[in-house]
């Protein structure tokens, strides 16, 4: 926590926003049974604050997707665990805890209608628009943000402070002192 410059988020706000979503997603999916797909390992904290507002009949499933190196983005888009049950004709809600370049998610929208989805939506926790690159049609957006790099909720630096339970932006020195 010494390491955290400033919270952008605290937990009962992000608990809050997640709420108005998951009530937002309960309307639009009624009647359907869709496929809620986290991308791990950020969407985590961020799937299971949504699940737990959810009130329908839903599966859950998982993806690992890697597109990311330190604070730069390497613009590449490796699947390194994918899903493993069909999704021809499902409603699909694609669970995320940030936007920033689009570039995961537009791949990952084309390959899941490409197998044949019925529909395939976003949640994100988190909406950098500023920086994106490629489109991406976001549904379910919990915060827009300005182009700072956050920490917390699922949100890791170099694999840590995922367990923060709010969004905060690391202080400079954190980044110095890794990569010196
Ligand atoms: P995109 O493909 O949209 O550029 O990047 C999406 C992924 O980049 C996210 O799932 C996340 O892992 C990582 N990412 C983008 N911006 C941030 C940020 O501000 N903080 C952290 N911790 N990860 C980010």
């Amino acid at each position: 926590k010494n390491d955290v410059k400033k919270v952008l988020f605290s937990n009962e706000e992000v608990v809050n926003r997640t709420k108005e979503l998951a009530d937002q997603i309960n309307k639009d999916y009624a009647g359907s049974t869709p496929i809620l797909v986290g991308l791990l390992k950020g969407s985590v904290p961020f799937m299971a604050e949504l699940l737990k507002n959810v009130d329908m009949f839903c599966q859950t499933e998982y993806m690992v997707v890697s597109s990311y190196q330190g604070t730069q983005t390497t613009g590449e888009v490796k699947i390194v665990k994918d899903i493993d049950v069909s999704i021809k004709d499902r409603d699909i809600l694609i669970v995320e805890d940030i936007v920033d370049t689009g570039i995961t998610l537009n791949t990952i929208v084309k390959l899941l209608k490409h197998r044949g989805a019925r529909s395939v939506e976003i949640a994100c926790l988190l909406n950098k628009e500023a920086r994106r690159v490629v489109p991406v049609d976001v549904k379910y957006t919990g915060f827009f943000i300005p182009d700072e790099f956050v920490i917390g909720f699922g949100l890791d630096y170099n694999e840590m402070y995922r367990n923060l339970p709010y969004v905060g932006v690391l202080k400079e020195e954190v980044y110095q002192r890794r990569n010196a």
